[in-house]
């Protein structure tokens, strides 16, 4: 088999690499190890509305479970911060079948329950997950697009190191909400706890620093407590999900025949832990490096969009956030609703 481009990971950096590549008339492969792209969801599910008018066609009916006008941040010191942040709560399985979909419509190829495993020989070598073949590819260039714990970053260099570990319970709300709430909190080391509204449920999560030692379920439990006795959500649980969050920033995202893409080269925020926009963006740029010749310059762009924002977020996180004592200092400073945070050092 001979493909101009292999994605590895059917997220949505993978997806919209491959679509952007599939529609220019490229020869494209999109392997995943999953057995159906989409699930399961590892995602609190709020993105931005600005990515919405870059791909419209990912917005749809389906994809999309509400609008989003602010994010209300709830500080330990009894102040209530609120910001404006319109955006999308969306149905990630439905988001990443779409793009996938439309991936394949325009003439990509998708592989499921397969495997990356590494180079050999010059060759991409794949595993089918369910009867164990190992198989060769051939392809001029690799994407690497495989998520958090990237293993084509991973057997290429520099990768992520430092991540935030997450844990998520979906749950009845007892009122519709318009609005993102962030819990800042001590006993939430290094991070925030979360309730993102979605029609009739929410997502209510934590995300921390694994370094302070704290059992992030143990976290979660005191969490919802709390977000229950605030009268948010009923104490039932529907679902529960979790993961990891790159927290280093970008790591070289082109390796000459490697280019790597949303969480897989550290594009997503290591402190608010937003991934799903600079997945997609981050996907349609070296898609469109590839489509013009010179895959070299997606780096430039990439580092030109996203450097300073990313680099200057995980640098206050090595600052600020590896104590977690004085709130009042360290959330303005860290947070980029507050003006503290645009401040120069
Ligand atoms: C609990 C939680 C909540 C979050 N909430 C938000 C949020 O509200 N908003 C937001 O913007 N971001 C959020 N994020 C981050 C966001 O989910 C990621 O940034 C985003 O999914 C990155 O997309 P991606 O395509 O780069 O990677 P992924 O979505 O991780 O996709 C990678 C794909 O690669 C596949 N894969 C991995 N290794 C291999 C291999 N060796 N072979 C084949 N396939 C492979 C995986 O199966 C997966 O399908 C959250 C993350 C977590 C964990």
């Amino acid at each position: 088999m001979k493909y101009d481009v292999i994605i590895v990971g059917a997220g949505p950096a993978g997806s919209t690499a491959a679509y952007v590549l599939a529609r220019g008339g490229s020869r494209v492969l999109l392997v995943d190890f999953k057995r159906k792209v989409g699930s399961p969801v590892q995602c609190a599910e709020f993105v931005p509305i600005q990515i919405s008018y870059r791909f419209p066609e990912f917005f749809t009916e389906e994809t999309v479970a509400q609008k989003i006008d602010d994010m209300v941040h709830l500080t330990p010191w009894g102040e209530v911060v609120r910001s404006e942040s319109p955006g999308f709560m969306l149905r990630r399985d439905r988001f990443d079948h779409l793009i996938a979909d439309l991936a394949l419509k325009e003439g990509a190829d998708l592989m499921l329950r397969t495997l990356f495993l590494g180079f050999e020989d010059g060759k991409i070598w794949l595993e089918h997950i369910d009867t164990r073949t190992r198989f060769p590819v051939e392809a001029d260039l690799v994407i690497g697009a495989d998520g958090p714990r990237s293993r084509t970053a991973r057997i290429t260099g520099d990768h992520t190191r430092t991540f935030l570990t997450t844990a998520q319970f979906t749950m009845p709300l007892r009122e519709t909400l318009r609005d993102l709430i962030i819990y800042f909190r001590d006993y939430i080391p290094g991070g925030y706890g979360w309730v993102f509204p979605k029609g009739e449920l929410a997502n209510v999560g934590v995300g921390i620093d694994p370094d302070f030692g704290v059992n992030v379920m143990d976290v979660l439990r005191r969490f919802v407590k709390e977000v229950v006795a605030d009268g948010f959500v009923e104490e039932k649980i529907l679902s529960r999900t979790g993961g990891w969050i790159p927290a280093e920033g970008i790591k070289r995202p082109f390796r000459r025949k490697v280019l790597l893409v949303g969480d897989a080269g550290g594009f997503c925020h290591p402190i608010t832990g937003g991934g799903i926009a600079n997945a997609v963006l981050t996907g349609a740029m070296a898609g469109e490096a590839i489509l013009e010749g010179s895959p070299e310059d997606y780096e430039e762009e990439a580092m030109d969009v996203f450097g300073e924002t990313l680099t200057k977020a995980a640098l206050k996180r090595v600052k600020y956030m590896k104590s977690w004592d004085d709130l009042e200092f360290i959330i303005p400073r860290t947070w980029i609703a507050f003006d503290e945070y645009w401040k120069e050092e």
